[in-house]
């Protein structure tokens, strides 16, 4: 299309060009035309004046004789005008010769012209300069006069006998000839003048249809809002740029929905606006900006060849220049933050998908360590992940039944009797060897794996369950839950072994932000089989209490970064003690993770707390008695 455009471009501008050339053409040919005729008229003009000089006396010595022999010689004048006459015509209208007088003055010698017909030696006004001009040179002399009537042509030609000037020879010619053929070409130019505005008019047309083309294509690639390019741009653009010559940005505003619930739709629209014109501030031309979802953004910063981390420096810059900006509506001062992941070593993954699925990370740890923070792929968890399993190692060890449960005791710690197991995922790899599950859960989050993985372990504890009758704590997430295949299969398995529910519990990870009414619905259906459910974790991120209000908590795990350090940081003692009263007064039950010394559990019990579970009470293992 746009080749397209550019060949309209050239061909229509070399039109008009040609078409220009063409008019001013015209002009200059009847210029030359006019040359042309002029030079004809020249030609035969003095034809005539030669023929006039041939017929006068040959026989002057001295300056003036031709004069003295023409005085003495009055039939000869009469003769000499006879013979010159002949050669007058409409368009030689006077043939006349004159000679200068002592004084400087011109006067008649002959004239041949049939009217207003010069007396010999009478006085004639002349443009002096111009006859003076021929007596000096001794050279023809051409007068053009161009007027409104037409071309005059004044011939001077000088008579010169022995080196002297005796007199000189004047026709004058005069025709309209040149103001004729100008009447014959002005229509020609009329009519390549309304060529040219018609081209020009068709030039405007076509480069109003082009620009109007470009601007709706510009539409469709980009975020009316925001401006930013939008996901159909992104789709073009990842199939064609070189990945290695970006990196790569997740953008997300942090809390973005109390600006919208605060102060209304159109104030976030504006903040919205606003970042990205902060954004934009801050980025170079070859950078894409695009907007992914909501206020979700991606950035690719162009770095070329190089591999240099001006990109750090560039998110930073956009953090900090979010976090200072005051942005006002309607007089109001909205301050908002955003939370930025990035990846600055595209060239290592496997395809850009799995670029975007690291920064997508990185956003979500930046997310989870306070917000309005960078995270960049150098963290830790990058680390991690190069231990980590690919998502077809996982797939093909579900798939030959490689999927496995540690059992990890839970300990009354009052009578030091295990109370139940919670089961921990495992794999075994080709190898033989146990893979844990930081290692593949992250790559299978969110994917199908995930979920047969999900349904695996089911069946593995209710089949313990079913063996061994002992009590078993699995972990699952909200969204687990919130899986329809997953939660189907809880609910048939929980319907068909009505007994073994009252051995199961259930321990939820990653509850914080999640208030939905299908998933309180299905927690207490989960609860009302008899079945116990535990908050997973607890202590640490944003816990959010209106949970304690919606689902039906029987147990409060509280987790291990708050108790390893019991007994030794006053902050953590306090925060237990009060997450002990919360449980006391909602009437639930605690267990505390990460017991890994006797100090720890010695602090345990003098809190009187219940439960306890970790290296210190009893690893992690394969098979339960
Ligand atoms: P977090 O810090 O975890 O990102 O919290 P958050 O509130 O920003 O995140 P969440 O994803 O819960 O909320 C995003 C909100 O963005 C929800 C949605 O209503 C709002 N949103 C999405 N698109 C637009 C838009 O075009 N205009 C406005 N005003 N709001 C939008
Ligand atoms: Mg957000
Ligand atoms: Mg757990």
């Amino acid at each position: 299309m746009k080749f397209f455009n550019l060949i309209y471009f050239i061909f229509l501008s070399a039109l008009v060009a040609f078409t220009v050339y063409l008019y001013f053409n015209i002009e200059d040919l009847e210029i030359k035309v006019k040359e042309n005729i002029k030079s004809v008229i020249l030609k035969n003009t003095s034809y005539f004046s030669d023929n006039v000089l041939s017929i006068l006396p040959k026989n002057c010595i001295k300056e003036n004789d031709l004069h003295r022999i023409l005085q003495e010689n009055a039939s000869l004048r009469k003769e000499l005008e006879e013979k010159m006459q002949m050669l007058v015509t409409p368009s030689f209208k006077y043939v006349y010769m004159l000679y200068k007088d002592n004084n400087g003055n011109y006067r008649y010698l002959l004239d041949g012209s049939k009217s207003d017909k010069g007396f010999f030696d009478s006085k004639f006004n002349v443009n002096t300069k111009e006859w003076d001009k021929v007596y000096t040179t001794k050279q023809t002399n051409i007068v053009f006069q161009d007027n409104l009537d037409g071309l005059w042509i004044t011939l001077l030609q000088p008579y010169i006998t022995n080196g002297e000037v005796q007199g000189i020879v004047a026709m004058d010619f005069a025709t309209s000839i040149l103001k004729d053929f100008s009447r014959v070409v002005a229509p020609l130019k009329s009519v390549f003048f309304y060529v040219f505005i018609a081209i020009i008019f068709l030039f405007s047309v076509i480069t109003y249809q082009i620009i109007l083309q470009l601007r709706t294509k510009k539409e469709a690639i980009t975020d009316p809002l925001t401006q930013a390019y939008n996901r159909v741009y992104l789709r073009n653009f990842l199939e064609k740029i070189n990945f290695n010559h970006y990196d790569l940005a997740m953008f997300d505003l942090d809390y973005f929905k109390k600006v919208n619930d605060n102060y209304g739709h159109k104030a976030g629209d504006m903040v919205l606006q606003s970042f990205a014109t902060i954004v934009q501030n801050n980025i170079r031309n070859k950078d894409v900006f695009v907007r992914f979802g909501g206020e979700e953004f991606m950035l690719f910063i162009y770095k070329g060849k190089k591999y240099t981390h001006q990109s750090e420096a560039v998110v930073e810059r956009i953090r900090k220049a979010v976090e200072e900006s005051q942005l006002f509506y309607d007089g109001i001062m909205i301050k908002v933050t955003v939370s930025i992941g990035l990846v600055t070593d595209i060239h290592k993954y496997k395809n850009i998908q799995e670029a975007i699925k690291q920064a997508d990370e990185n956003l979500y740890e930046a997310k989870h360590k306070g917000r309005n923070l960078v995270v960049s792929c150098q963290s830790q968890k990058k680390q991690e992940q190069n231990n980590s399993l690919r998502i077809g190692e996982v797939k093909f060890a579900l798939d030959e039944g490689c999927v496995f449960c540690h059992f990890q005791p839970i300990v009354d710690l009052k009578n030091n009797t295990i109370v139940k197991y919670e089961a921990l995922v495992r794999l075994r790899d080709t190898e033989g060897r146990v893979v844990y599950p930081n290692a593949f859960l992250e790559v299978i989050e969110r994917t199908n794996i995930y979920r047969d993985l999900t349904k695996n372990v089911l069946e593995i504890v209710f089949a313990m369950i079913a063996r061994q009758k002992v009590n078993i704590s699995m972990n699952l997430n909200l969204s687990d839950i919130i899986d329809n295949a997953i939660y189907t299969m809880l609910l048939k398995e929980l319907q068909s072994h009505k007994d073994l529910s009252k051995y199961l519990t259930i321990e939820l990870l990653e509850y914080e932000a999640v208030v939905d009414e299908i998933l309180i619905k299905r927690l207490h259906d989960i609860k009302s089989y008899g079945v116990t459910i535990a908050l997973d974790d607890f202590g640490t991120g944003y816990s959010n209490f209106s949970i304690f209000e919606n689902f039906p908590i029987d147990i409060i795990k509280i987790d291990g970064s708050l108790i390893k350090e019991i007994d030794s940081s006053k902050t953590s003692l306090v925060v237990v003690q009060s997450i002990m009263s919360l449980a006391d007064g909602l009437g639930m039950e605690v267990i505390a993770e990460f017991v890994h010394n006797e100090a720890v559990l010695m602090k345990l019990k003098e809190l009187k707390i219940k439960f306890g579970q970790g290296f210190h009470l009893g690893k992690p293992q394969e098979k339960i008695g």
